[in-house]
């Protein structure tokens, strides 16, 4: 790694700042970093050194010779390494790197070139990969090709292992200018075109490595890895089961294949289980086949998991990483669309439907999303426009419309939003049993579903159970103790203005919700007077118009209106 010391020409005593103490070369040009004590080093040899030293092996030795885990040293002065900033690229130095970038050098292929190029170091990566020099000219002699070829395919591996993949690939295609017939120059080419995420080239490269050498067993195994980052598992599967009768008995062509199968396994337990209805267990699938690889099939088989379990925000976060990665995924765009539908952010998921169908007219999947998600989106328009002017029979029936179309998971945000509207409308209706039956959906869908449980303790009031009203929302307030509205609905619930005053009812809960309260002040008491009288009606009404003053506040008013509440009913 680095630059050699025997190809620079500017005088010692400067360069030796410049020095890797690990490699003991010139620092990689571009890949160099600087400690906070000051010292330079090539990113990769630092980056190795500091895994070495946090090696478990190594720890455990220090710990038996009784010496404290210190933690990764700077191999020149000794100083701490561990923390944030101490160690940073050379760039953010500028006269450093300046410095560097002009130290006088020697082409690193003068021995086997006679290259005569010398120049600043800044330029080495550009002499090396302009199409001119090496190739053509007056040092240029065609029985050199090979050497030459070699020699860059050298200086590309140099550029791989200090990560410099761009400058290994660069070099690696000059080599392969220079003598076009080595299937190991395609090899390593296809080898960085993988760490940089370009699977496809990867899987040219590695089919041209092939055909130049049918033997050669790194080609084969590359081309299964670059197959599967393209999604296709069985492709890398079926060429690596005709490599392994190619090239019989080689270890890294079965090992890879035992590896492929398992993933391929994976994937169909995967797929079984989301089609029979096991979101859970398709998870479990997808997610132990995304340690293997990251390709978009098994993100995409995450997400659709996770959003049959309602999880949405992930199978989001999920979806946005595939776009990104690639913007012409059909099925990333139908997934993310389908998790922004049921998440009822309808305009931005129909959006992303029909990207998709525009990416594919013909898609299945999208298609039939697209005609659910669109009739779901506006019966549920409709109901939420009915119940706005009062019609709540026609509100439930458009509720229970838009349920139908989108054939949304048990478990989701929509699922419960709707089921909850509907179980209001049916509140409304004064159909109470159903409306319990249609909250008990919706909080067995999304157990924090707030107005679920508001419309479940109204309904229960209604059916003259005050206890079991002020329970449904004791629940949501474990929940969220700090929730200022449920606290004081809860409280009025308490005292069940739609009924006889229960006044053991009262002392219970009122007990349960209200022991910390601070007692009520004089003027509260007068203020609230006036307005409560109506909006008593409305516990959630009268809980938002004294929210503001917390909940002594509501204890103020109830106590100041209950006394004559009780006459009344008396
Ligand atoms: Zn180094
Ligand atoms: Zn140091
Ligand atoms: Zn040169």
């Amino acid at each position: 790694m680095g630059f050699p010391l025997s190809d620079v020409l500017t005088d010692e005593s400067i360069v030796s700042e410049f020095t890797c103490k690990i490699c003991c070369n010139l620092v990689e040009y571009g890949h160099a970093v600087h400690t906070s004590c000051s010292h330079v080093f090539c990113e990769k040899c630092l980056a190795d050194w500091v895994a070495r030293s946090s090696d478990p092996d190594i720890l455990a030795e220090a710990a038996l010779n009784g010496e404290q885990a210190r933690g990764p040293r700077c191999p020149t002065c000794n100083a701490g390494l561990a923390g944030e900033g101490k160690v940073a690229p050379l760039q953010t130095q500028p006269l450093a790197w300046r410095l560097l970038g002009r130290v006088q050098v020697r082409c690193p292929l003068h021995d086997s070139t006679s290259c005569g190029w010398r120049g600043d170091l800044s330029e080495v990566s550009a002499h090396l990969t302009n199409s001119e020099s090496h190739l053509k000219g007056q040092d240029y002699a065609p029985s050199n090709a090979q050497e030459n070829a070699e020699a860059l395919k050298n200086q590309g591996n140099a550029k791989f292992t200090a990560h410099a993949y761009r400058e290994a690939i660069q070099l690696y295609s000059k080599a392969i200018s220079a003598a076009p017939g080595v299937a190991s120059y395609y090899g390593n080419r296809a080898a960085a075109w993988l760490m940089v995420g370009a699977a496809k080239e990867c899987a040219t490269d590695c089919r041209r490595a092939i055909q130049l050498d049918s033997g050669y067993v790194k080609g084969y195994v590359r081309l299964a890895k670059a197959l599967i980052e393209l999604s296709d598992v069985d492709a890398a599967e079926e060429s690596l089961r005709s490599a392994s009768t190619r090239c019989p008995g080689k270890k890294e062509i079965e090992e890879e294949l035992q590896r492929v199968r398992v993933l391929s396994a994976h994937l169909a337990e995967g797929e079984r289980a989301l089609s029979g209805g096991e979101p859970a267990r398709a998870l479990e699938m997808y997610a132990a086949a995304l340690k293997m690889t990251q390709c978009a099939a098994v993100q995409l088989g995450c997400a659709r998991a996770e959003i049959a379990l309602g999880r949405c925000d992930g199978a989001m976060r999920t979806t946005a990483a595939v776009i990104r990665a690639e913007p012409g995924n059909v099925r990333a765009y139908a997934a993310r669309g389908h998790a922004l539908c049921l998440k009822l952010d309808f305009d931005q998921g129909m959006k992303h439907v029909r990207e998709g169908l525009r990416l594919d007219p013909d898609h299945a999947e999208c298609a039939s999303l697209f005609r659910r998600m669109k009739r779901a989106g506006a019966a549920l328009d409709r109901g939420r426009t009915a119940a706005g002017t009062r019609d709540f029979e026609a509100a439930a029936i458009a509720f229970t419309e838009s349920l139908d179309a989108a054939q949304a998971p048990t478990h989701s945000p929509f699922t419960a939003a709707v089921l909850a509207q509907r179980a209001n409308a049916r509140l409304r209706l004064k159909e109470y049993d159903a409306a319990l039956v249609d909250c008990a959906a919706a909080i067995a869908s999304q157990e924090d579903h707030k107005p679920a449980y508001f419309t479940q303790s109204t309904a229960l009031l209604h059916l003259g159970k005050p206890q079991e009203a002020a329970d449904s929302l004791k629940v949501l307030l474990e929940m969220d103790p700090g929730d200022e509205t449920v606290r004081c609905v809860s409280f009025l619930f308490s005292f069940s203005f739609y009924h006889p005053l229960n006044i053991r009812a009262i002392r219970l809960t009122s007990r349960v919700f209200c022991s910390s309260q601070a007692a009520p002040r004089e003027g509260d008491v007068r203020g609230s007077k006036v307005k409560t009288s109506g909006l008593l009606r409305h516990p959630r009404h009268l809980a938002r118009r004294v929210g503001a003053r917390g909940e002594a506040g509501v204890q103020a008013t109830v106590h100041g209106v209950a006394p004559r509440q009780a006459r009344q009913l008396e």
